[in-house]
């Protein structure tokens, strides 16, 4: 993007979805992954980074149940190192709830559900701890292969699977990296809410896109919503939801969990700053590269690539891997020893 361009005023075509504003700055004109045009605003009404002008969400929908995964995984169905990665990540967020008292270890057995569930790590691991968990995929594939390994994991578009899950029931509600998929997140959270039960917590995860990457990757079309720990914090205050925990910030991801007030806080109330553009002015080529140097890549991400490779080989099936990598699953209710099938391990 040339510098007249760069982080001018702008009126954009489709309003905020947070707080309907149209008025922006432009912070970037391609697409980082394909170099094809592509606008992403920053919202003066309250900070929220999105694309503009913003697709609808059935051609959203539409482009999720077939394309998305193909287009930047390369693969209809998980390889084993990602299975071991997925669950991996899966354990680090389990415990993030656990450090925060926001889960307990042999709790009670809680009925849970993970939007955008994947592969399905995440749900196997909540069944592992015993829990009555339930994932819903709007891809396929994925969905059918979670199925295969006997998860409650169902295929749908995220409007059709709440609209079948709405009357409070959950006590835990997950969704790690799909907010920033959405074209209407405040509407999509209120429904997520009207699924929670009274003081159940909703925990989230997205990218922050304050991290510092090389001034042109941030950018791309999968992306509908940019969002940084204030922007992210305005949209569920828009939505109904009240703050309960907030990660730490510098970790590249941003871990938010709450509870659904149903009180929207006014859109005009909220405090807002241009986080992103702040952060987009602080990319530049040099002290990326130096950045780069310093913490030892690409090698690094190879090195651990080639490490989950090696270790993914020693397992014959992903759900053996998963057993291994969760450890000796809670007793469920009524059992004196540990399920049928598991297994004594240790966190990989
Ligand atoms: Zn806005």
């Amino acid at each position: 993007m040339n510098q007249e361009q760069a982080y001018s005023p702008f009126t954009a075509q489709t309003p905020c979805p947070c707080c309907g504003a149209f008025e922006g700055i432009l912070v970037s004109t391609i697409d980082g992954k394909t170099d094809e045009k592509l606008l992403t605003v920053s919202c003066n009404g309250c900070g929220l980074g999105r694309i503009d002008p913003m697709p609808t969400e059935s051609e959203l929908e539409q482009w999720y149940e077939s394309r998305y995964r193909q287009a930047y995984k390369g693969c209809e169905q998980p390889r084993m190192h990602y299975v071991l990665r997925a669950a991996r990540n899966a354990l680090d967020r389990y415990q993030w709830l656990l450090h925060r008292q926001l889960l307990r270890e042999n709790g009670p057995s809680l009925r849970t559900l993970d939007i955008g569930s994947s592969s399905g790590e995440f749900v196997s691991l909540m069944v592992h701890k015993g829990h009555d968990a339930h994932g819903v995929e709007p891809h396929r594939g994925y969905a059918e292969y979670a199925q295969s390994m006997g998860l409650q994991v169902a295929n749908g578009s995220l409007s059709s699977t709440l609209q079948a899950h709405a009357g409070k029931s959950f006590d835990l509600v997950t969704m790690f990296h799909v907010l920033e998929h959405l074209a209407d997140p405040v509407s999509a959270l209120r429904r997520i809410g009207a699924c929670l039960k009274e003081d159940g917590i909703l925990f989230i995860e997205v990218p922050d896109a304050t991290r510092f990457t090389s001034p042109k990757y941030m950018f791309f079309k999968a992306h509908t919503l940019y969002l940084t720990p204030g922007s992210l914090q305005n949209v569920l205050r828009c939505a109904g939801f009240e703050l309960v925990r907030l990660s730490e910030p510098g970790a590249g991801n941003v871990r938010w969990a709450g509870t659904f007030r149903g009180v929207s806080a006014q859109a005009a109330t909220i405090p807002h700053s241009h986080e992103l553009v702040t952060a987009q002015e602080r990319r530049r080529w040099a002290p990326y590269l130096l950045h780069q140097a310093q913490k030892g890549e690409p090698f690094g991400k190879l090195a651990k690539r080639y490490g989950e490779k090696r270790v993914a080989r020693r397992f014959d099936s992903p759900r053996e891997l998963m057993d291994h990598v969760y450890g000796v699953p809670a007793l469920l209710p009524g059992l004196t020893s540990p399920a049928p099938g598991a297994r004594a391990g240790h966190a990989a």
